[in-house]
């Protein structure tokens, strides 16, 4: 097992990729505290862990309330057992559409509180945790790949996940000397229900047309799924990935790489 008795934590880990990477994490012997904003989908994801014989539990969370957050990391190190939380990973994060100009302020503020604000939370309380346990651990915050590359009518979202990579970097120089690795993953477009409500609401009658012009944008000509990117999860929170600090990981079906 690639992660027997490591205490991980996971933000938005009610749904989509958060929930796939939960069970993966599990499925390799993490003790995994899923924390959510969501305790319907939050509770289904710690029923779907222990129905395959992992061990998880819920905690509610919304990543924007520092106190929220501090009492999610207290939790799982209470939870785990080890008096230790060896993985944070920072991964809810919310959507939004609209260029620059069509941007509301409040839209503007609600998506950098929860994607940004919501990831510096988890980094800090997860870096006093793992600085009082006497250092050691991974953090992993989620990006996209749109931090480098831009897509139209995403202006607040853009922003959000390009700063993530800035702060993973920046937090990697400040955190190597206590042991702990910190990096982002960059994913493309991944099939969650982040996406089908996007297709939903911006082409209502119209999804199948959009999802064709996604799937033309990949090199695989076609999404992925949220155990692509929660087996990337499991490389970064694994031993395996030793050497492997401040990376932004692509995880995007040859997206980045270029257009075919
Ligand atoms: P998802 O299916 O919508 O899951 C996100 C989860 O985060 C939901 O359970 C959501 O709860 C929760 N959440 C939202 N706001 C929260 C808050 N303030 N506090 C705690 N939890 C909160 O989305 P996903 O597609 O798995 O995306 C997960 C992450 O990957 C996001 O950061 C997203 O930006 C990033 N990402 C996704 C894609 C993609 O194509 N899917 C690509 C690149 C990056 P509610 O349902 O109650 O809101």
């Amino acid at each position: 097992m690639r992660l027997a008795d490591r205490v991980c934590l996971i933000t938005g880990a009610g749904s989509g990729i958060g929930r796939a990477t939960a069970l993966l994490f599990a499925h390799e012997g993490a003790r995994v505290t899923v924390a959510d904003l969501d305790p319907a989908g939050g509770a289904e994801t710690v029923r779907q862990i222990r129905e395959a014989g992992g061990a998880a539990h819920f905690v509610r969370v919304d990543v924007t309330a520092a106190e929220d957050v501090r009492a999610a990391v207290a939790e799982a190190v209470r939870a785990g057992g080890s008096g230790r939380l060896d993985v944070m990973f920072n991964n809810a994060g919310i959507g939004h559409v609209g260029a620059v100009e069509q941007t509301e302020e409040a839209d503007w503020d609600r998506v950098i509180a929860v994607n940004v604000r919501g990831v510096f939370l988890g980094c800090k309380y997860a870096v006093l945790q793992m600085q009082a346990q006497g250092g050691g651990g991974c953090i992993i915050n989620m990006s996209s790949s749109i931090a480098t590359t831009g897509l139209a009518q995403r202006a607040a979202y853009t922003a959000s996940k390009g700063a993530v990579l800035s702060l993973t970097r920046s937090m990697q120089v400040d955190c190597a000397p206590h042991g702990i690795r910190v990096n982002a993953l960059m994913p493309g477009t991944i099939m969650t229900p982040f996406v089908e409500g996007y297709l939903r609401r911006s082409y209502a009658g119209r999804e199948e047309e959009a999802l064709a012009a996604i799937r033309r944008r990949q090199l695989t000509g076609e999404l992925g799924r949220p155990e692509d990117v929660a087996r990337a999860a499991l490389f970064l929170a694994s031993d395996e990935s030793m050497f492997v600090m401040g990376a932004g990981l692509a995880v995007d079906g040859g997206l980045s790489a270029g257009k075919a």
